[in-house]
């Protein structure tokens, strides 16, 4: 038998609030990319609580993901499942990128992950029929994951967005709403927790992009997709090897774009379509002094990627 091919993941990783959704339907619209949301969450909570696909279907009732299930583990078996999860625990958290970086061996056990994860992500490939998947779960350590799997083939995009735009949404807090999107209530951060937390997620890419070099990471702003989507789509298709010009435009149009069966993210997804918007309205809305706490907390962090 021929060896196969390795998987294609195009992961993208960076904080909360950072336009990591919209960007995973945008490339969805491409034929031979499926969007797939934060993969990492279809094992810990959204199987188990029977969370709404964005196709509108609980996911035990969507089509896909209860193929891609079945294929990857036979009825689903809730024994593999819990298993699976417990091996993400493990090494999908920022200690993985500690143990990588000073050469650490991961043990016995990453093994069993790394066998269960390119099944999944096999299975998914099969079920799909796309030669690239896209993975938004965000977390810098499932990426430092994945890059140690031989039989999956990674690009990770790594999205920012001003840190200040972020807390600001995050400020704002959600009710409890499974059918929109949001299984549960989001309280509202403060900028101190954001500004640490926006700074330590998006540091921990920075040092995976070191590790796994320039060819396999490329940085995109939030802010210049949304203001030139073609150029940015460009870039993007450039480093995936794909044309994405037509997705380009089309965001650039103001055109909505439909998800496909995205697990968890933002619940933007559950809207049946989303249209790209660069939302700044933080610079007129957000006090003055939470702005400047921010910039006090991070501002080397800001200067960093441009936004001061
Ligand atoms: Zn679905």
């Amino acid at each position: 038998m021929m060896p196969s091919q390795p998987a294609r993941i195009a992961y993208i990783a960076g904080y909360g609030r950072s336009g990591t959704t919209i960007l995973d339907i945008a490339l969805g619209q491409h034929g031979a990319v499926l969007g797939a949301g934060e993969i990492t969450s279809l094992t810990r909570h959204v199987w188990r609580n029977n969370e709404y696909c964005a196709c509108g279907n609980p996911i035990r009732d969507c089509s896909f993901w209860s193929a891609v299930c079945q294929e990857w583990s036979a009825n689903p078996d809730p024994d593999l499942m819990s298993e699976y999860c417990a091996l993400q625990t493990k090494f999908e958290g920022l200690s993985i990128l500690i143990r990588v970086l000073s050469g650490l061996d991961l043990g016995k056990s990453f093994a069993k992950y790394a066998r269960h994860t390119e099944r999944l992500i096999n299975a998914m490939v099969s079920r799909s029929g796309k030669q690239i998947i896209v993975d938004s779960s965000k977390l810098p350590g499932r990426a430092m994951a994945l890059a140690q799997i031989p039989g999956i083939d990674m690009r990770v995009i790594h999205m920012v967005r001003d840190g200040r735009g972020v807390a600001w949404s995050l400020l704002k807090p959600y009710e409890r709403d499974t059918k929109s999107g949001l299984q549960k209530e989001i309280r509202r951060k403060s900028v101190f927790r954001t500004a640490l937390r926006w700074s330590v997620v998006n540091l921990a890419v920075e040092y995976l992009s070191r590790k796994l070099g320039p060819e396999k990471v490329m940085r995109v702003r939030y802010e210049d997709f949304a203001s030139d989507p073609v150029a940015v789509m460009q870039q993007i298709g450039a480093f995936l090897d794909l044309d994405l010009h037509q997705i380009g435009s089309s965001l650039k149009d103001g055109e909505p774009v439909g998800p496909g069966h995205q697990v968890a993210g933002n619940r933007l997804r559950m809207n049946g379509s989303v249209a790209l918007s660069k939302d700044e309205s933080w610079r007129a809305r957000m006090p003055a002094g939470q702005q400047v706490s921010f910039e006090r907390l991070c501002g080397w962090m800001l200067r960093r990627y441009g936004y001061l």
